[in-house]
C-alpha cells in the first residue's frame, strides 16, 4: 500500500447473502460512492469474494463472512493489517464516521494526501495565510462530537485554493472573534483579513461542500483518475458569453433537432423495421410537445405528416433528406435552422457538451411538456419510451446507449404517471452525472453535479440522518418551471 489509506468491501452480494446482507450492501455501496472525493487519501476497493476467482485473496484477508469493510493504514504491506469494521446494522453515516476515526487513529502513518483533521487552534487561524497559498480558509464551526468539518475538509481535498479546518465550540477566543452561536455554523475567511458566514440554505455537509466548490477561483485539482491532459488547453484565450444555467435557450433546441434528424438519424442508407418505426415516432412525439417557434413547429408537423403518408417498408435517405429540407414560403414557413450554435450547451471546448448536453435537454423538456398536457395515468410512458427506442437505435455514442438501455431495462417500465417520467428521467440523469463526475468527458469549467445544485433550487435539497435527500415534490415543481415554454430564451442573458 502507499500514499493513501485503503478500504476494501465486498461489491456485491453472493447468491447465498443471508437478509441483513441485502439491506447493508446498499448503503454500503453508497458509502463507497460517498467517500470517492476523498481520493487520495482514502482509496475504496471493491472484491468479490462469492467469485471464486477472488477466492485466494479473500482467503489472504480472512474473510469469513459478507459484507466485510477492512481498514488499512497508509503503507500497509500485509493483509493481516487490515482493520474490521463491521456492524451489521451500520448506515451509511456510520461508516464514514468509522473511516475517519480510523483514518485519525493513523497518526505515525497519516496518509500524505490527507489534509489535517484535527481542530484549528486559534493561532493557527491567525497565521494560516501566511503559510499557505490558499485564496480562501473556511472554518466550520462544531461540537467536538460533530463530523461535519471533518467530512467537508475531505470533501475538499481534490479541490485548489481553498482549505477547510474546523473549530471546536470550546475554541473561545475564535467563536467569539467570529460571533458564532450556533453548531455547525461555516465562515469563509478571505486572504486581506475579511471573513464571512457561508450561505447556506441547511448548516449541513453537502451544502457546505457545494457552497465552497463553485468559488471563484476554486477548481478541481490535478487528482483525477484516467484523465488526459487537454495540449490546447493553454492556446484557447477566447471568453465566450457566459450563458444563464438557469435558461433554456431556443439555439440548444433548435441545434439538437436539427442535429438528431438530418444528420444522425439520418446517418444510414435506408431506414427500416424497428428504425424506421422509431424515427416516425420520435418526430409525432416533437409534434406534440415540442414548444418550438412556429416556424419549427410547421417543419415538424409537415414532416410528420410526410411520415405518415410513407407506407413503404423502406425508407431510402434520398428521399427523407428532400423531406426534411426547409420550406421557405413566406405565408407558411417550415423551417429548421441548418446551423449548430450552442448556448447553454456550449463548451469551453469544441470537444466537451453540445448535443448530448441538448438531447437531455429536449427530452426532459417534453416529458415536462407531456406532463402538463394531459391525464397523469394516460401513456406514461410516451415520452420516455420514445428515448429509449432513440437512443438505442440513432444514439451515436454507442457506450451511453448501453449504459442508458440497462438503466431503462431495471426500471423504466414502472413508471406509472406522467409526473414520475419526469422524475424518473431527472433521476437517472444524475445517476449518470454522478457516474461521469470527474472523468474524461467533464467539462472542467461544468464539473458534473447532482442538479438542479442548492443554489438553484435550495428547497429541492434536504438533509436525512447525516446524508443528502431529495425532496421530490420540490424538485417536480423546480422541473416543470425550468423545463416550461417561460424559460425558454433566444439567446445569451445580457
Ligand atoms: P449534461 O449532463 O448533458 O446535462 C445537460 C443539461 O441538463 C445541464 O446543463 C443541466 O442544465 C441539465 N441537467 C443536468 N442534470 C440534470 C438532471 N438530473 N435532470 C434534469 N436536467 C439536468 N457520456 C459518457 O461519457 N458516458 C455515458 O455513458 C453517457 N451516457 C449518456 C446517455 C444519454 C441518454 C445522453 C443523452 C448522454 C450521455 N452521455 C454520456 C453524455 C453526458 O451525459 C453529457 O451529456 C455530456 O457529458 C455533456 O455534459 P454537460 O455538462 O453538458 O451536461
Amino acid at each position: 500500500m502507499q500514499q493513501g489509506s485503503r478500504c476494501s468491501v465486498p461489491g456485491q452480494a453472493p447468491p447465498w447473502c443471508p437478509g441483513h446482507c441485502f439491506w447493508v450492501i446498499p448503503s454500503w455501496l453508497s458509502t463507497m460512492s460517498l467517500v470517492w472525493e476523498w481520493r487520495p487519501a482514502v482509496m475504496l476497493a471493491a472484491i468479490d469474494c462469492a467469485d471464486e476467482a477472488n477466492q485466494q485473496v479473500c482467503a489472504d484477508f480472512g474473510i469469513t463472512g459478507f459484507p466485510t469493510l477492512k481498514f488499512f493504514r497508509a503503507f500497509s504491506k500485509k493483509a493481516e493489517d487490515g482493520i474490521r469494521i463491521t456492524n451489521p446494522s451500520a448506515t451509511v453515516e456510520d461508516l464514514r464516521h468509522a473511516i475517519i476515526t480510523n483514518l485519525e487513529q493513523s497518526q505515525d502513518t497519516w496518509p500524505p494526501a490527507c489534509p489535517p483533521l484535527e481542530p484549528a487552534s486559534t493561532d493557527e487561524v491567525r497565521t494560516f495565510f501566511q503559510r499557505n497559498k490558499d485564496q480562501y480558509l473556511a472554518l466550520i464551526f462544531e461540537k467536538s462530537n460533530s463530523f461535519v468539518g471533518r467530512e467537508v475538509a475531505l470533501d475538499m481535498l481534490q479541490y485548489e485554493n481553498v482549505a477547510v479546518r474546523r473549530v471546536l465550540s470550546s475554541e473561545e477566543e475564535l467563536v467569539e472573534k467570529f460571533g458564532v452561536s450556533t453548531f455547525p455554523s461555516g465562515y469563509l475567511l478571505f486572504r486581506n483579513g475579511s471573513f464571512s458566514r457561508l450561505p447556506v440554505h441547511i448548516e449541513a455537509r453537502s451544502f457546505y461542500t457545494y457552497y465552497l466548490r463553485m468559488l471563484s477561483g476554486v477548481t478541481r485539482g490535478s487528482y483525477k483518475l484516467n484523465t488526459t491532459v487537454s495540449a490546447s488547453n493553454e492556446t484557447n484565450t477566447s471568453q465566450p458569453k457566459r450563458a444563464d444555467r438557469s435558461k433554456v435557450y431556443v439555439a440548444d433546441l433548435e441545434s439538437t433537432l436539427h442535429y438528431s434528424l438530418r444528420v444522425e438519424a439520418a446517418r444510414t442508407a435506408v431506414l427500416s423495421g424497428d428504425q424506421l418505426a422509431t424515427f416516425k415516432c420520435y418526430v409525432a412525439m416533437l409534434v406534440k410537445y415540442f414548444p418550438g417557434r412556429p416556424c419549427v413547429q410547421t417543419y415538424l408537423q409537415s414532416l410528420d405528416g410526410w411520415l405518415r403518408n410513407w407506407t413503404e417498408p423502406e425508407l431510402p435517405r434520398s428521399a427523407l433528406k428532400e423531406a426534411m429540407k426547409n420550406n421557405r414560403d413566406a405565408s407558411h414557413p417550415a423551417v429548421l435552422p441548418t446551423n449548430v450554435s450552442w448556448v447553454g450547451c456550449r463548451g469551453s471546448e469544441p470537444h466537451f457538451r453540445g448535443y448530448p448536453c441538448g438531447l437531455w435537454t429536449v427530452f426532459h423538456l417534453l416529458t415536462v411538456q407531456a406532463a402538463q398536457s394531459g391525464p397523469d395515468k394516460e401513456l406514461p410512458l410516451e415520452v420516455l419510451s420514445a428515448m429509449r427506442c432513440y437512443v438505442r437505435h440513432f444514439f451515436g455514442c454507442q457506450e451511453c446507449a448501453q449504459h442508458f438501455e440497462a438503466m431503462a431495462a431495471e426500471s423504466m417500465d414502472r413508471v406509472a404517471g406522467r409526473e414520475e417520467a419526469v422524475l424518473w428521467l431527472w433521476s437517472h440523469h444524475n445517476e449518470v452525472n454522478a457516474r461521469l463526475a470527474g472523468g474524461d468527458t467533464e467539462d472542467p469549467k461544468f464539473p458534473k453535479l447532482q442538479w438542479p445544485p442548492p443554489d438553484m433550487c435550495p428547497q429541492c435539497h434536504k438533509e436525512e440522518r447525516g446524508v443528502h435527500a431529495w425532496d421530490e415534490p420540490a424538485v417536480l415543481t423546480f422541473l416543470k418551471a425550468h423545463f416550461s415554454p417561460a424559460n425558454i430564451y433566444p439567446d445569451y442573458a445580457e
